[in-house]
């Protein structure tokens, strides 16, 4: 079943697709890796592969059709939908459920910026699906944005988790929404002050929502403690801008 998210920027995750394999250095400490061994450990539906193996989960997909909340989805957070191991057809199904659940709103996320501009110019971006993508550094991250601006969406966004280095000017024509997070875990890698604020003073400068999700293992301050005691604040305050959600 779909899922209430204990992430920040979404209300409920829907995984119609299990499993991933790693791309670029954001993908070194991947949360859904970490969760899935877990999941597959406790016998849990979805997780019988484990985490490198895809896995289609024709049975979820129309869990979003049973809701009549207005809810945001994160789709797909323990895999990426545009993982060459899921067929066309399926991301056609995904997006007919999309297209068929008007009151919820749809996060697409993915690292695979060039299949999902190849996918799309075949079929319209519902206005209900919001279409991002990671960027974690310079070489492999930024390159994505150039691929998103060129697909017709009506939002678009940037996930900038974990920062890893200073991304310099960032190209926000078309970027309706930016999140900044650091990494979280044993072996997250720190993220500096001055890197997330570079981003924020662009996104209020261009008019894009700006939202600090968290600085994760290590503080502001460059000492390392729990996520929780690290909190959210940056430059003093918090930053929780999102779209605005038209329910139809
Ligand atoms: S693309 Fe996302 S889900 Fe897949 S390995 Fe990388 S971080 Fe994990």
């Amino acid at each position: 079943m779909a899922t209430n998210s204990k992430i920040e920027w979404t209300e409920q995750t829907w995984n119609p697709v299990t499993g991933c394999t790693k791309v670029s250095p954001g993908c070194k400490h991947c949360y859904a890796e970490v969760m899935a061994k877990r999941l597959q450990a406790m016998g849990v539906p979805g997780y019988e592969h484990g985490f490198a193996k895809v896995s289609l989960m024709e049975e979820r997909l129309n869990q979003p059709r049973y809701r009549k909340k207005p809810t945001v989805f994160f789709v797909n957070s323990m895999s990426d939908l545009f993982h060459e191991d899921v067929p066309d057809s399926f991301i056609d199904q995904v997006l007919n459920t999309i297209e068929a659940c008007p009151q919820h709103a749809f996060q697409v996320l993915t690292k695979r910026a060039l299949r999902m501009r190849q996918y799309f110019e075949t079929r319209t971006v519902p206005d209900n699906a919001w279409l991002g993508v990671s960027v974690e550094d310079k070489s492999y991250g930024k390159p994505r944005i150039g691929e998103l601006q060129k697909i017709h969406a009506k939002t678009r966004f940037l996930s900038v988790e974990p920062l890893l280095e200073d991304l310099g000017q960032l190209p926000l024509i078309g970027i309706a929404w930016v999140i900044v997070g650091g990494e979280s875990g044993s072996k997250a890698r720190p993220m500096k002050e001055s890197w997330a604020v570079n981003i924020k003073r662009q996104c209020l400068a261009n008019g894009v929502d700006f939202f600090f999700k968290q600085w994760g293992t290590w503080g502001q301050d460059g000492v390392k403690r729990s996520k929780a005691a690290n909190g959210r604040t940056l430059a003093g305050q918090t930053w929780d801008m999102i779209p605005a959600i038209v329910v139809c």
